[in-house]
């Protein structure tokens, strides 16, 4: 069976991040820059004072006093003539007028209107930003494969970007299967139970992307799976949940060879977990997901997150982003798999603690649930006592969120 990583470099050698298109700078946020983009004017656009004061030419020295001509606020337009041996006020951003040299904080004069007394000359350039000493029209703005911060949606904004290429987001389609499986809407019949996995799995994908279709429940019947897949398998990404273990029913790889997918491989040493299928098509990636509900949470964070995330041109890898932290409660040891606990994660003074829930089984949704973070125990582990330290997983943005 392959370990985890080999799992990830498996299906990381399948992706590309997907078509570029052009998308409003107002809903860029989060995308990712498909194409490297220029500056499209100067910053700043012409020679402007850095400071409120004066400006004025020093030749001979500026310190003395002068004879006020005017005001100079930021957005008057350019062009203002200063007459020899004067000085005239002047904004943080307005222009500098063309014979000016420097400029004066109002801090280090009296501050006069008519006439202003200055204590000490700043020297020639100083408080002038001149223009395009940021950036020149032309020169590079953003590369390929940066993303849309709000710094950076601000700089697109300065530079008069109505629609940036963008990376487009992956879809998702979701296919729950399950003769025993019903919708939360309705009362399960003893012996049957309501389907999490829609729910978790949208929501966990719409972190990600907005493009996320649930395509229902399905029974465990080959005919009837092999006509939804058919429809999942136009998106980008294929989640088909239960029915990829060794059961009588479970008929969903076989469905998938018969739909053309290639298989990258159908277990991975981790716990829960194991039973995970994962193929390849000419139009995207399928994921085998196994049908209890932590088997299926644990997956979907350790390897469709990073890869619904690369596919929009995102870094991201197995395990990016782990923390070391303390662990606040004993660690069980772990057999021949790597095993994943959900942790609670807080931070005290700068370091990270761990609170791991430990769960009944793979159907323990219950304690999965309280989890902000996964805790890895790698294979073959010792118990541990509290204080030792285990690596966790921040999941999103949930880690410490909430109030004790
Ligand atoms: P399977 O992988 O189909 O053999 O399912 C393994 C276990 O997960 C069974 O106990 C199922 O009842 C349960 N299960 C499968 N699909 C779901 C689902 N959508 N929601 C909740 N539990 C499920
Ligand atoms: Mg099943």
């Amino acid at each position: 069976m392959i370990k985890p990583e080999e799992a990830w470099r498996r299906i990381a050698k399948e992706i590309e991040p997907l078509e570029v298109v052009e998308r409003n700078r107002v809903e860029a946020g989060g995308f990712v820059i498909g194409r490297a983009l220029e500056a499209r004017v100067d910053v700043p656009a012409t020679d402007v004072s850095a400071m409120d004061g004066y400006a004025l030419a020093g030749d001979a020295g500026a310190d003395g006093d002068f004879e006020v001509v005017g005001i100079i606020a930021a957005g008057d337009s350019p062009g203002f003539e200063l007459p020899p041996d004067r000085a005239v006020r002047i904004m943080t951003g307005a222009t500098v007028p063309e014979n000016a040299d420097r400029v004066v904080p109002i801090e280090e004069t009296d501050g006069g209107v008519d006439r202003v007394v200055v204590s000490s000359d700043p020297g020639p350039g100083r408080h002038i930003r001149r223009q395009g000493e940021v950036l020149r029209s032309g020169r590079p703005l953003l590369e390929r494969g940066a993303l849309l911060t709000p710094g950076a949606l601000g700089l697109l904004a300065t530079h008069g970007f109505a629609k940036v290429p963008v990376v487009s987001e992956p879809s998702v389609a979701i296919l729950t299967t399950g003769d025993e499986v019903v919708s939360p809407e309705t009362t399960p019949a003893p012996g049957q139970l309501r389907d999490s996995h829609t729910d978790f799995l949208s929501a966990a994908a719409r972190a990600t992307t907005s493009n996320v279709t649930p395509l229902g429940i399905v029974e465990d019947d080959a005919v009837a799976i092999a006509e939804r897949v058919e429809e999942g398998l136009l998106a980008d990404v294929l989640l088909v949940s239960g029915g990829v273990s060794m059961g009588e029913f479970d008929l969903v790889e076989g469905v998938l060879r018969e739909a053309g997918c290639d298989f990258l491989f159908d277990s991975v040493s981790i716990q829960p977990g194991k039973p995970l299928a994962v193929a390849r098509h000419e139009g995207g990636l399928v994921f085998g997901l196994p049908g209890n509900p932590a088997s299926a949470m644990v997956c979907f964070w350790l390897f469709v997150r990073p890869a619904l995330r690369r596919l929009r041109g995102l870094r991201d890898e197995f395990w990016q982003g782990a923390l070391s932290a303390r662990s606040l409660e004993p660690l069980p040891g772990s057999r021949g798999r790597d095993l994943f606990l959900p942790a609670e994660v807080r931070f005290e003074q700068g370091e990270p603690l761990a609170r791991t829930v430990l769960p009944r089984g793979s159907h323990d949704l219950a304690a999965y649930a309280r989890g902000t973070a996964l805790a890895r125990i790698p294979a073959s582990s010792e118990p541990a006592p509290a204080g030792s330290r285990c690596e966790v997983l921040p999941l999103e943005n949930w880690t410490a969120t909430a109030q004790p």
